[in-house]
């Protein structure tokens, strides 16, 4: 068990581990990629670099800090969060436990352009199948997505739904579906129903039926994680105060999930921030 366990290893989750691991504090980074710095080219407005780095080596050169002071960090994707005396992280391959969580998984992904999906947020689609499930007890229900992500969503629903159904949109499913849950990979043309959702259409004209439809595209994105915990948000992003606490005693989040500026400074302020926050709570400060 990790005293503070740090969902993401861009700037925003290295800054803050670099500050508890300072501390003294046993600190573990998970991250899946090197997030948002991956796809930036070259960076010339961050302090200290007379000339123009790329965001690949600005990154490896931050993860080669946080390691040099004792940082573990453990390149998995995290597909959910769980509360019970303990903060729990579960990844692809196993669990992990922490006192406190720092989530700074930057900008939240995109939500596939499916029309339907936002007219019946809270009429039948919903984000969290751990917040939601159990409205849709007994009920036919289906999962978007079809990454590891969508895989987890799928496995909290079977105790609880009659049928499970995941929809790939097109795509080929990351791994094995779970026993008794049916594939459709068919390209999926509109989510459909009255005042509440109640089917699926295919680009291909067919259709099924269905109680509910839980977003899990690609993987979980910030706000994703922070709702599994009952954390405010407001759309895709987490409400944090200045010293980036969530409403949840001892979890923290940082960088361009909390919305706001998305640059790499702003992002390693937070970090670094949400670091001394969570450093005075495992210290008792709270
Ligand atoms: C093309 C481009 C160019 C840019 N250029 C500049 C620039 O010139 N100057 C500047 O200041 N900023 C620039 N930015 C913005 C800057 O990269 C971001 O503001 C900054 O990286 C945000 O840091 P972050 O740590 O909050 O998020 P990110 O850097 O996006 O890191 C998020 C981390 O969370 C991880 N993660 C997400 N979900 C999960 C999950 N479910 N499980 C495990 N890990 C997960 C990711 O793998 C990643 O490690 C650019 C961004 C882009 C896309």
């Amino acid at each position: 068990m990790s005293k503070v366990i740090v969902i993401g290893k861009g700037p925003a989750g290295v800054s803050c581990a670099i500050y508890t691991a300072r501390a003294g504090i046993d600190t573990t980074i998970i991250g899946n990629d090197i997030g948002s710095l991956g796809k930036a080219e070259m960076i010339e407005n961050y302090y200290g670099f007379a000339e123009p780095i790329s965001g690949a080596e600005l990154s490896a050169k931050g993860i080669a800090q946080a390691e040099r002071l004792g940082v573990r960090i453990i390149s998995e994707e995290v597909v959910g969060m769980g509360y019970d005396g303990a903060f729990s992280v579960k990844t692809q391959s196993g669990e992990y436990r922490a006192d406190s969580v720092v989530i700074a998984t930057g900008s939240p992904r995109k939500t596939p352009k499916i029309k339907g999906i936002e007219e019946f947020e809270g009429l039948g689609v919903s984000y969290c199948a751990v917040c939601d499930g159990f409205f849709y007890r007994g009920k036919s229900v289906c999962v978007l997505g079809s990454g590891e992500y969508a895989l987890n969503e799928a496995r909290e629903l079977i105790p609880i739904a009659h049928q499970v159904t995941i929809l790939t949109n097109g795509e080929e499913l990351a791994g094995r579906a779970p026993e008794g849950v049916e594939v459709i990979e068919k390209l999926v043309s509109e989510l459909r129903g009255g005042d509440r959702l109640d089917g699926v259409l295919f680009k291909d004209g067919s259709e099924i039926n269905a109680d509910g439809v839980f977003i899990a595209y690609g993987t979980a994105g910030s706000a994703d994680l922070a709702r599994k915990l009952g954390v405010f948000t407001e759309g895709n992003k987490i409400l944090v105060n200045e010293e980036m606490e969530t409403n949840i005693p001892g979890l923290f989040a940082a960088g361009d999930c909390t919305g706001g500026m998305m640059q790499v400074a702003k992002a390693v302020y937070e970090g670094a921030r949400a670091g001394m926050a969570a450093i005075k709570y495992l210290r008792g400060g709270k």
